[in-house]
C-alpha cells in the first residue's frame, strides 16, 4: 500500500471513530432548536388565550359598572317622581325612566351572555397554559439530558481528536484535504478497498491500468467513478 494511503486509512479509522462518537450529540441543537419553537408557539397560543380571556372580563366589569350606574339613575329618578309638580312632568319623568330600564335590561342580557364566553375562555386559557408549562418542563429534561451526554462524552472526543492530529503527521496538506471531503461527501469512507477488481465504495470495476498502479504502491490511485482513494485487498 501507498505510505499516504496507509495513513489516511488509520485516519480514517479515527474518523470513523469520532463520527459514532459525535452523531447524535451533533443532531442536538437541531433537536433543540426544533423544541424551542414548538414551545414558542404554544407560549404564543396561551397568551393570545389569556388575553382574549381578560379582555372579555374587563368588558364583563365595564358592563357590570354601567348597569350600576342605570339602577342608580332609576333609583334617582323614582326619587324626583315624588316631587314633581304636574302630570307631565310626571309623564316625561316615567317615560324616561323605562327608556333607562330597558337599556338596562339590554345590559344585563349582554352581560350574562359575556360572562359565559369568559368562563369558556378562562378554562380555555388554563388549559393552554397547562400545555405550554408541560412542554416547559420536557424541554427542561432534555437540555438537561443533552448537557449530560455532552459531558459524559467529551473525554473520549477530546482523546480521539487528539489521535487524530498525531495521525496527519506526513501527509500532503492536499491529499488530506482531499480525503477530508470525500469523507464527508462519500458516507464516511474516503479511503477504500478494490476487492477482485471492484471498488468497495461505488462497486464500479477498476481499470487494468489502475489495477497495475495500485501493484505498484507508488502512486495514490482514485476510483474513476466515485473518486475514493483506493488501496488494495489481500
Ligand atoms: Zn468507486
Amino acid at each position: 500500500m501507498h505510505p499516504h494511503v496507509k495513513k489516511l486509512l488509520a485516519l480514517q479509522q479515527v474518523d470513523q471513530e469520532v463520527t459514532s462518537l459525535t452523531k447524535d450529540i451533533d443532531s442536538l441543537p437541531v433537536e433543540e432548536a426544533k423544541r424551542r419553537r414548538k414551545l414558542d408557539e404554544l407560549d404564543r397560543v396561551a397568551t393570545e388565550a389569556r388575553n382574549k380571556f381578560l379582555k372579555s372580563e374587563l368588558d364583563a366589569r365595564a358592563l357590570e359598572k354601567a348597569i350600576r350606574g342605570s339602577d342608580d339613575e332609576i333609583k334617582r329618578l323614582n326619587d324626583r317622581l315624588n316631587l314633581v309638580r304636574n302630570n307631565a312632568e310626571y309623564q316625561a319623568t316615567l317615560f324616561q325612566i323605562e327608556s333607562v330600564r330597558k337599556d338596562r335590561d339590554s345590559m344585563q342580557e349582554e352581560c350574562l351572555r359575556l360572562l359565559d364566553v369568559v368562563e369558556t375562555q378562562r378554562t380555555e386559557a388554563a388549559a393552554t397554559q397547562a400545555t405550554a408549562d408541560e412542554d416547559r418542563k420536557v424541554l427542561a429534561a432534555f437540555l438537561e439530558e443533552a448537557e449530560k451526554l455532552r459531558s459524559s462524552r467529551a473525554g473520549a472526543i477530546a482523546e480521539v481528536r487528539n489521535r487524530r492530529k498525531a495521525l496527519t503527521d506526513g501527509i500532503p496538506d492536499d491529499l488530506l484535504r482531499e480525503y477530508d471531503g470525500l469523507y464527508k461527501t462519500r458516507d464516511q469512507l474516503g479511503v477504500c478497498a478494490v476487492e477482485n477488481g471492484y471498488c468497495q465504495g461505488c462497486y464500479n470495476k477498476i481499470t487494468v491500468n489502475d489495477t497495475a498502479r495500485l501493484l505498484g504502491h507508488s502512486s495514490v490511485v482514485k476510483c474513476g467513478s466515485c473518486q475514493r482513494i483506493l488501496y488494495m485487498q489481500k
